[in-house]
């Protein structure tokens, strides 16, 4: 039987429209990246086809020799990245790893400390609207009010009046390093587990400018596809010890059928991430995230916490210009053909759909090629666009500038688009 003729289906030209848009646009959201086409590759591949339900060597359906081939290197090679002793990496995403654990070790009900949403910390780790918040009772933690960083006083206050069963490490939003060291203590004193969820830096972690938090941990969650540059997905990391009941919770837990090309993808990204062009690659991240940061400052944006050390900031506009808010100063951007997202602040007054903050990240422009240089052109023309904001033609050089620039960094120049 033919296939169908999609050829003229208009979803195509959205796809084309939307690599134009990649193409001339800075991508400055934290949490993205551009894949490489190796990694798009095996997503694209005909391991879409396949119903895996199960684990390698223990599957439901029959046809599985290649697929459990694949799955097996995948899980091979990211125990050997991360140094763990069992890999499940099945999550279709970074916040359904997360479940998974939950759902290997609590009960409904169980109390767990998570870092809040608002100092940093993601949905998953509590937040009322999230299934995390909704079935765990969550107490949070969160950043000091004097140097911003993670109030590890507070947290061991309420680690031993609370006695959670797990405590959740990692952010969304923390332009610093997290020591894991001080975190185990901790858990050990209060006799709970510990999970640290790296989906922002893991990596930061593979490319070793973040210390590695496996040997200190029981759970390594992340997803792949933010810094660590793969496919868009999830991965659970642990010790022996938890390893069935993690496979458990994920399938039959969980979800159903694993995406096997998505997994393939994975084992790809996780071949890269070992090579030592990754570690010059997370050590570039991070040199442009604190020349950004610097560029910024001198600009007179106020940075949370002082500076960044990993591939993100996170900018207090107030100093800027206290009028701006975060949603304005987005929506101005964007206009500019600057992507990135309004963020709150520590304690901010404004709510989180408006925000006192942005969030700026350097691991797509990084993938690009961008170095230091471009990082100063980046802070000229975010700086041009916010006091520019309601003049059109102000606007509109700022992004001719930025098409320009972009043009020199393009990030599949293989594929011609
Ligand atoms: C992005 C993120 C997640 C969720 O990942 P998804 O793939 O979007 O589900 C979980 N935890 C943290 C800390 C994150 O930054």
């Amino acid at each position: 039987m033919p296939w169908p003729n999609s050829a003229d289906d208009p979803v195509f030209e959205m796809i084309a429209r939307e690599e134009k848009r990649q193409n001339s646009t800075l991508q400055l959201i934290a949490s993205e990246n551009f894949a490489s086409p190796a990694v798009m590759a095996a997503t694209g591949s005909v391991l879409t086809n396949k119903y895996s339900e199960g684990y390698p060597y223990k599957r439901y359906y029959g046809g599985n020799m290649v697929i459990d081939e694949v799955e097996d290197e995948a899980r091979r090679r990211v125990c050997v990245l991360f140094g763990a002793a069992h890999a499940n990496v099945q999550p279709h995403a970074g916040a359904i790893a997360n479940m998974g654990v939950y759902q290997a070790v609590l009960q409904p009900g169980d109390t767990v400390l998570g870092m809040s949403l608002d100092h940093g910390g993601h949905l998953t780790h509590g937040s009322p609207v999230n299934f995390s918040g909704r079935q765990y009772r969550f107490v949070s933690y969160g950043v000091t009010a004097s140097d911003e960083r993670i109030d590890l006083d507070d947290m061991a206050a309420k680690a031993h009046a609370e006695k959670p069963k797990l405590i959740v490490a990692g952010a969304t939003a923390y332009p610093r390093i997290i020591n894991p060291q001080p975190l185990r203590e901790l858990a050990d004193e209060v006799g709970a587990l510990l999970m640290f969820d790296a989906a922002h830096i893991a990596g930061l972690i593979a490319g070793g400018v973040h210390p590695n938090p496996m040997p200190y941990v029981d759970f390594l969650t992340f997803t792949t596809h933010k810094t660590l540059r793969g496919p868009r997905g999830g991965c659970i990391l642990c010790t022996a010890e938890h390893s069935a009941a993690v496979d458990k919770a994920m399938f039959p837990g969980i979800q159903g059928g694993p995406l096997e090309n998505t997994i393939a993808a994975k084992a790809v990204a996780f071949a890269e991430a070992a090579t030592p062009q990754f570690q010059d690659y997370a050590a570039a991240i991070v040199a442009n995230s604190a020349a950004l940061a610097a560029a910024l400052s001198a600009h007179g944006f106020r940075l949370v916490s002082g500076g960044s050390d990993n591939h993100l900031l996170l900018i207090d506009l107030r100093t800027f210009d206290a009028d701006l808010t975060g949603k304005e100063a987005q929506a101005v951007l964007d206009e500019a053909g600057i992507s990135l997202n309004k963020n709150t602040i520590p304690d901010d007054l404004r709510s989180p759909f408006v925000t006192s903050g942005v969030r700026i990240g350097t691991p797509a422009v990084t993938t690009q090629g961008m170095g230091v240089a471009e990082m100063e052109t980046i802070a000229d023309l975010i700086v041009r666009a916010l006091r520019g904001r309601g003049d059109h033609s102000a606007i509109a050089s700022v992004k001719a500038a930025v098409v320009e620039l972009c043009d020199r960094f393009r990030p599949y120049p293989e594929l011609g688009v």
